[in-house]
């Protein structure tokens, strides 16, 4: 199969377009065409080098295809059939894995990150990974789902325990888990305030269902959240830009609220002042991917058409370095998807 692989950590130049051995599936295991394969952050940090990832290595978290065949030990699927991949990967049987925890299994992690992922024609994963999607999904849209939505529910459903009614600060509106987060918060009935940096994306995520924008170039966060909100401040605000916001997260929140992180964009060191933290009791909350009871709870919304995927741009498998240009040095609205 045709495959863009890594033979070395580096810049965009190190993503090959090659040749490469077709996975040979387990009995267990589904093997997916791959129609589709969107881009995440997490495809720069192991380009870049993480521990873990063996090389030579296949990126990609976000895969949807066609099945080809299924294992002997699998049923419940036919050949062509449309589905899109549950990026999670853990071992099924630890104690945290059968209490439906995934995302604490000592063996988590995603497709493309210490395991071979979709930048290529063929994958193989187990059987309970794979989900059939409707018609009304495409193949870019199905691969703009997996990641972002997964981990915008852990965080605000999991983690925060989201009530209908509460004020919800997301941060970042064009990013994925941010165009997740302002509609999952709509879908509980929450005020959603967003930032952004430009007009454009706040209109565009004004029309995903945010009440307010806030342009983080032109104004400053915090005393934005505290106009809107008559001086109180929000119940949950949404992190995962890392230190660029985390100060102006932190003063957006209101007596005992919390602050949910699932990742560092801008870098990882921060301050906290910890009299703010105990006198206002808030509660600062981290967040890592989804477990798969919670990735078929937000499909059900997204399959029946109440939370939408949206896609900024694709690009053909063979351009994946200028794909991953594109995502380091653009200013993106939805994701990057590559089509095979
Ligand atoms: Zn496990």
């Amino acid at each position: 199969m045709k495959a863009v692989r890594i033979h070395q950590f580096g810049g965009p130049e190190v993503l090959t377009y090659e040749d490469a051995a077709d996975p040979q599936p387990r009995k267990d295991q589904v093997l997916v065409r791959v129609k589709a394969c969107a881009l995440n952050h997490l495809d720069i940090w192991v380009r870049k080098g993480l521990p873990g990832v063996k090389l030579p290595h296949i990126l990609g978290s976000d895969v949807a295809g066609e099945v080809v065949e299924a294992g002997e030990y699998v049923s419940g699927f036919k050949p062509e059939q449309r589905v899109l991949l549950a990026p999670m990967h853990y071992c099924g049987h630890c104690p945290k894995c059968v209490a439906g925890l995934q995302n604490q299994c000592r063996e988590f992690t995603v497709l493309g990150n210490a395991v071979d992922g979709g930048n290529c024609e063929l994958i193989a994963v187990p059987a309970a990974n794979v989900i059939p999607i409707p018609d009304s999904l495409d193949f870019n849209q199905a691969a703009s789902v997996p990641l972002v939505f997964v981990t915008a529910w852990h965080m605000l459903v999991g983690r925060a325990a989201i009530r209908p009614g509460q004020t919800v600060l997301v941060l970042g509106a064009g990013s994925g888990v941010g165009i997740a987060a302002i509609q999952i918060a709509k879908l509980f009935r929450c005020r959603v305030i967003t930032t952004a940096g430009d007009e454009a994306k706040l209109e565009k995520a004004r029309a995903l269902g945010a009440d307010h924008g806030i342009n983080h170039y032109k104004q400053k966060i915090s005393e934005e959240v505290r106009k809107i909100t008559s001086k109180e401040g929000v119940d949950i605000v949404v992190e995962h830009v890392g230190a660029a916001t985390w100060d102006e997260g932190m003063k957006s929140l209101k007596s005992s609220g919390t602050l949910v992180t699932c990742g560092a964009t801008t870098g990882p060191e921060v301050k906290i002042d910890l009299r703010h933290l105990f006198a206002r009791q808030l509660s600062l909350l981290g967040s890592y991917m989804g477990t798969m009871g919670e990735f078929h709870e937000v499909l059900g919304h997204v399959f029946a058409g109440r939370l939408k995927p949206v896609v900024d741009r694709v690009f053909p498998l063979k351009g994946a370095r200028a794909a991953h240009e594109y995502l380091e040095h653009s200013q993106m609205f939805g994701k990057i998807v590559l089509t095979v």
